[in-house]
């Protein structure tokens, strides 16, 4: 499937139109500007590890039942997607209190949540992606209707229960994680984007050593190793 025009390009990844009109390739970036505009140019093959990684977890959820856009893995780092309407909102699932949730809230860090908290933020970057409530979806006209937001969580927490126990079985704390949903062709709500240290934080059971992208925005060095090691375990090597 050949690339055709750029029709979008994120920070993490670029989309291409394809010749087919229902197909996009979406192409997963290597710079780090996903974490911090200022440190860029310290690459390190981060597009081929999330590319490999994001097909692994959307094979195994499609194998479970969820809808997603993958279709197959082109090359390291290409993929080939349905193409889909994006909603903007991201949904934000939590199994352990850290990040902006201990911030805002003051829970400590490291809390292990009683249940599965799902939070929506407004995926809009000149607004810093604030934290919305199910209300704002519907006044910024970010779904139809109510059943839509209820159907994002569902699917949110249902990818969780799926998601958890695999992790744990390899020795991964999935400690939280954003996914992003799209309208396919036929109106059906199905899950985008990409599933990788980019976007979930995965902790090491024995040890809570971070094994994803805080590595680089805290300064823990080894980012390279912490990827490549979330895909050993991913495949299970
Ligand atoms: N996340 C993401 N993209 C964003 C914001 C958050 O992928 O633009 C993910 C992040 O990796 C984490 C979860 O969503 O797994 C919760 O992030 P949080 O709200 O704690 O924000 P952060 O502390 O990462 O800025």
């Amino acid at each position: 499937m050949e690339k055709i025009e750029l029709l979008y390009e994120g920070k993490g990844k670029k989309l291409y139109t394809t010749n087919s009109e229902n197909l996009l390739v979406s192409e997963f970036k290597d710079d780090l500007t996903a974490f911090n505009a200022e440190k860029t140019g310290t690459e390190f093959g981060k597009g081929a590890l999330n590319c490999k990684i994001s097909t692994e977890i959307f094979k195994l959820l499609e194998k479970n039942g969820i809808k997603t856009h993958f279709i197959n893995m082109l090359d390291d780092s290409n993929m080939l997607v349905k193409k889909v309407d994006i909603i903007n909102i991201e949904v934000v699932i939590r199994n352990i209190a850290t990040g902006s949730l201990t911030k805002r809230l003051a829970i400590k860090d490291g809390t292990v949540l009683p249940f599965t908290l799902v939070e929506f933020y407004y995926k809009d970057d000149s607004l810093n992606d604030p934290i919305i409530n199910d209300e704002h979806c519907i006044l910024l006209d970010l779904v139809s209707n109510e059943g839509e937001l209820e159907e994002l969580k569902r699917l949110g927490r249902e990818v969780n229960v799926i998601l958890k126990p695999f992790f744990e079985s390899k020795g991964l704390k999935l400690v939280d994680f954003k996914l992003e949903f799209g309208k396919d062709s036929e109106d059906n709500i199905i899950l985008a984007d990409e599933i990788s240290p980019d976007s979930c934080r995965f902790w090491d059971t024995q040890t809570n050593e971070k094994l994803d992208k805080d590595r680089f925005r805290q300064n823990l060095g080894n980012v390279k190793v912490a990827y490549e090691e979330v895909l050993k375990r991913v495949l299970g090597e």
